[in-house]
């Protein structure tokens, strides 16, 4: 029995039809080519910047004049970038924001990674982010990354993409031997020592000491001109190899490494560059290290933020504090799709459901609301305005079962510069899992979020 007066959460396929749906798939195909392209923060700034130029932004630096109209990217570091785009109307009634994080769980090489055992030589590295550790053992793994020789030079290394590459692995030990795993804990089963990347088995000719390793470093030096040193300069990450593709016999979902949060990224920069002839002046943040504290340079909490909301008030006659006390942001980062399958850790009436459009989170944090800047309710109301009158399919949701565990966002950090913020976006299943899963219509809905934000 449906009540009037009573609140029902339905899906994007109940509430917004066939042509919605249909285009949904449609935006999907854009999605994925961008996750392909896009492993890590890097990568995701420079497809940021192509996107961008495409659509008339142009590179910003400090003390540039601006005026209604421009558009402007902030590069910062190759790793975060700050769209902008000015509105007519007066700078003081703020800025709306988006913010998204381009890193992913991974993991990176530690600074002196090679060396080899038992005739087979391996790479270390030191986990980035929350992983399942046993996730990542027995898969096709990539390489990407940069490495920085001692003159400044930079050399792009990705290995496992196309077809014709080699991959990289982790070994797991075979079941005839693993009988002593079944009574450790997984945090003893599975160590981040064991991590180990193997990378080769070959032996360079006329070596008598390490003749694998000599061969790999041999290879590296004739492929990109490095030596081992080179390696203690660079930046280089172990993600899962291979392409982002459709999941679900209807197609309905799409199975990739990173939906966290590419899947939040992708939709505020494209709703940034179509919501074009705005009013309201615009930014959209695509921020790196939100996967390990948001901290350093490239990190939510560097002062960049308010350095450039400074620089644009200051350009456009406004006041910065009045310029932050107006302004609006929305924290575009992913929630937790309901699971049936680990039920037990859910909340169902106040989880996100697959399908049932983007997903809201007024606060976050754990035990208690511990860590969160909890979006005040006036706010949770203008954001309902604002998609209600968009049509837009959304609903709220909070990070499983109140004690059981928790998580936080760039919200907080957006929050203490005086700015209301509020997280949305799209549900993911397998959060932080090598391969993750999203529903296209809820990733649909985050871009029509997102351009009605901007343009409310
Ligand atoms: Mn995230
Ligand atoms: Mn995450």
């Amino acid at each position: 029995m449906s009540n009037a007066l009573a609140y029902e959460k339905k899906t994007v396929y109940e509430k917004a039809g066939k042509e919605t749906v249909a285009e949904a798939y449609e935006y999907a195909k854009g999605y994925a080519r961008f996750l392909d392209a896009a492993k890590t923060e890097r990568e995701a700034v420079c497809e940021a910047i192509s996107m961008a130029e495409a659509k008339g932004y142009r590179p910003y630096s400090f003390g540039m004049p601006m005026k209604a109209g421009d558009k402007f990217y902030y590069n910062n570091r190759d790793k975060n970038i700050y769209l902008f785009s000015i509105g007519t109307e007066d700078i003081n009634e703020g800025i709306r924001i988006t913010a998204a994080h381009i890193d992913s769980p991974r993991l990176d090489l530690k600074q002196v990674p090679l060396y080899e055992d038992a005739g087979m030589c391996y790479l270390k590295t030191h986990y980035y982010g929350g992983i399942r550790k046993y996730q990542w053992l027995a898969t096709p793994l990539a390489l990407h990354g940069v490495v920085i020789k001692e003159d400044g030079t930079a050399v792009k290394i990705t290995v496992g993409e196309d077809e014709s590459d080699p991959v990289l692995y982790i070994t797991d030990l075979l079941p005839h031997l693993a009988g002593g795993d079944a009574e450790k804990s997984l945090s003893k089963a599975f160590s981040a020592e064991k991590l180990n990347i193997l990378i080769g088995s070959k032996p360079l000719d006329g070596e008598d000491k390490d003749a694998v390793k000599a061969g790999v470093l041999r290879y590296l030096n004739d492929t990109y001109g490095i030596v081992e040193e080179d390696l203690l300069s660079a930046e280089l990450s172990i993600v899962p190899a291979g392409k982002a593709r459709d999941a679900g016999l209807d197609r309905s979902m799409i199975c990739a490494y990173g939906h966290d949060d590419r899947v939040c990224a992708y939709p505020s920069i494209t709703a940034m560059i179509d919501a074009d002839e705005k009013k309201h002046t615009t930014m959209c943040i695509l921020v790196d290290k939100e996967e390990t504290g948001s901290d350093g340079v490239t990190g939510m909490q560097s002062a960049l933020i308010t350095d450039i909301i400074t620089e644009i008030a200051k350009a456009l006659g406004g006041n910065e504090a009045t310029v932050r006390a107006h302004s609006k942001c929305l924290s575009s980062d992913v929630a937790a799709t309901f699971d049936p399958n680990y039920a037990d850790v859910f909340e169902r009436r106040n989880s996100a459901l697959i399908g049932c459009g983007v997903a809201m989170c007024k606060y976050t944090g754990s035990r208690g609301k511990s860590g969160t800047s909890d979006a005040s309710a006036e706010l949770v109301a203008w954001v309902r305005r604002c998609l209600n009158q968009a049509g837009v399919v959304w609903q709220t949701c909070e990070l499983g079962k109140v004690d059981v565990g928790g998580g936080g966002t760039v919200a907080k950090y957006m929050a203490n510069h005086n700015i209301d913020t509020i997280d949305i976006g799209v549900s993911v299943l397998s959060m932080h899992a090598p391969y993750e899963l999203i529903s296209k219509v809820d990733l649909y809905e985050a871009y029509r979020a997102f351009y009605a934000f901007y343009r409310f």
